[in-house]
């Protein structure tokens, strides 16, 4: 029996009261459609689920009960994970969700200092501000790593050309984005490719350890929009290779129902994980700089009652 969840939700550099303002925001959201489950997160940040952490404090105070009452909330995470165990995918980067885990309970402390005290982020902020200053925007003030960083630039570039340039955001995070900064004058040599070098990130392996040690649900992320190379099984294939080594699958769960699949992506994605014995997961994706994403026929995402029922709640575990 299928049930209306969304698993993936994203909070994209929201901090603080602004963050607990957007998690309200999409909890009220949630019980208006009646989804029987959400999750929220922000990429390789698990913060909000810690001790003091925003979504915590939510559910401490008992505003999920009167806002949400119905809706369970998901601990989660989406980490931008490596493929370093398989050679040929090597410069690939893989999304590993991780769902109903303890954020306390993580006892690898690199682990736990890379995805919750902003390690990443602050790193990657500086990289970007540095990439940006030699590529020409040398008056860009330093990027504050708790704020969303494509909107500080946005704002500078504003700031500077005097018109908006919303379209920059389909650019400036992908590896080739001078051809959209050589037409706004930022840069002058065209075949200058702006890469930004983002902090490392976990291995696969790594991830799917810590998501076991943690009693996680370790799902596989919109396997059929992560590459565009490779056909969603080829990716699966891979990511469950890597798990295979080292003994039973190490993976839970796929994200079946995604706003980008279309109906044969999802019935793909369903039929392999029939065969493998894998869970089935379902996730719009959205991020506040976007809005809310919709199924391709404008439903709610749906997932297995079982499998929400399994899930632990963050008041079960504060
Ligand atoms: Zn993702």
């Amino acid at each position: 029996m299928k049930k209306k969840a969304d698993l993936h939700i994203h909070t994209t550099g929201k901090k603080g009261k602004e963050l607990e303002d957007f998690l309200m925001q999409a909890l009220e959201k949630a019980d208006k459609e009646g989804l029987e489950a959400v999750s929220m997160f922000d990429r390789n940040d698990v913060s909000m689920y810690l001790p003091g952490g925003e979504l915590r404090k939510i559910a401490k105070s008992g505003k999920i009960e009167k806002i949400a009452s119905k809706t369970k909330v998901v601990p989660g995470t989406e980490m931008s994970s490596t493929i370093t165990d398989a050679p040929h995918y090597n410069k690939y980067t893989s999304h590993i969700g991780l769902y109903g885990f303890d954020a306390e309970k993580i006892s690898d402390e690199d682990m736990l200092n890379s995805i919750a005290k902003d390690k990443n982020r602050q790193q990657d902020a500086e990289n970007l501000w540095r990439m940006l200053v030699n590529f020409g925007l040398r008056d860009l003030p330093m990027l504050d790593y708790e704020k969303d960083l494509a909107e500080q630039i946005f704002n500078y570039i504003e700031r500077k050309a005097g018109t908006r340039t919303d379209k920059l955001s389909e650019f400036l995070f992908r590896s080739y984005p001078s051809k959209s900064l050589l037409s706004r004058s930022f840069l002058e040599n065209p075949n200058s490719p702006i890469f930004y070098a983002r902090t490392e990130r976990p291995t696969v392996k790594k991830v799917l350890e810590v998501g076991k040690e943690n009693g996680s649900l370790r799902t596989i992320m919109h396997p059929a929009h992560m590459n565009d190379e490779f056909k969603t099984k080829t990716y699966i294939d891979a990511i469950m290779g890597i798990s295979t080594k080292y003994g039973k699958s190490q993976i839970d769960a796929i994200e079946a129902e995604y706003f980008k699949n279309t109906a044969e992506e999802t019935r793909e994605i369903e039929k392999y994980a029939e065969k493998h014995n894998l869970k089935t997961t379902g996730g719009s994706d959205s991020d506040p700089r976007f809005g809310y994403n919709k199924r391709k026929d404008g439903k709610s995402f749906e997932m297995d009652e079982k499998t929400i029922k399994d899930l632990p709640d963050i008041r079960d575990l504060i």
